[in-house]
């Protein structure tokens, strides 16, 4: 049986308080069914979080855009995945292609703060994705073989992980792979996990992201092993959120 669908909204370092509005018609839409059969999601930036919590309630989860592998300790300007917890998180956000690149996080420092994710309770979001130039030199499996092997930890299961594949060239470029390819590498992230957790790997959701919109969600969201959909661009305006989580099939 198919996971029960994740749509996740990465805000990045979007958004002030007075975007709030945009997460109360988030909320309203829940409360007429939204998220009946599927789990919702909203990554704002840290400052944000406790106010989003408050206004999502149940109708969709908060989650981090990223954590310090510690617990806590001498690390000014981090946040530690405990942190997140205690301000209402569920999920966060590790291995963006964007820290990946910015902050040159590697696999083993992806894998650290997952596994720090466990440790606080939290679900980690792991980012995997291979760029233009690996992609035309035909290395993306190799690529995202490197990334799942180093990011996740060992002995996971669905209620501790979800992997997103985001090709990096397709992050907010409006550029996408074809509904093709996106099976091929889904299917291919799938086989990946089973090799490698075995039947807990049937409950790990493997989220599709790079520019995600209203007008290609239901065809991205329709593939086998597209078990949901990690958005960055289009979750900051709550009617394009909501139509992308309305596109997709229900558990
Ligand atoms: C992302 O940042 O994870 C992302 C997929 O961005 P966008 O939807 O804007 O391509």
């Amino acid at each position: 049986m198919a996971p029960r669908p994740l749509i996740a909204g990465n805000w990045k370092m979007n958004g002030q308080l007075r975007d709030l509005a945009e997460l109360q018609a988030i909320a309203d839409a829940g409360r007429n069914g939204l998220n009946e059969g599927r789990d919702i999601l909203i990554c704002p930036p840290a400052t944000m979080l406790s106010a989003s919590f408050g206004i999502l309630g149940d109708v969709a989860a908060v989650g981090g855009q990223d954590c310090h592998p510690a617990d806590s300790g001498a690390h000014t300007g981090d946040i530690a995945a405990t942190m997140l917890k205690d301000v209402g998180a569920r999920y966060v956000i590790v291995g963006h292609s964007e820290r990946r690149a910015d902050h040159g996080e590697s696999d083993e420092l992806v894998r650290a703060k997952a596994e720090a994710a466990m440790r606080a309770g939290l679900i980690a979001v792991i980012c995997i994705g291979e760029t233009e130039a690996e992609r035309d030199a035909d290395a993306t499996t190799d690529v995202l073989d490197r990334q799942l092997a180093g990011s996740l930890p060992d002995d996971v299961d669905g209620d501790q992980v979800v992997v997103a594949y985001e090709p990096v060239w397709a992050i907010g470029t409006g550029k996408t792979p074809t509904a093709d390819d996106v099976r091929d590498i889904h299917a291919f992230i799938r086989r990946r996990l089973v090799d490698r957790f075995g039947d807990a790997a049937d409950g790990v959701r493997i989220l599709y992201g790079g520019s995600v919109k209203p007008a290609n969600a239901a065809e991205f969201l329709a593939i086998d092993n597209v078990d949901g959909a990690l958005v960055g661009g289009a979750s900051l305006k709550a009617s394009d959120f909501v139509a992308i989580c309305q596109a997709s099939p229900t558990a």
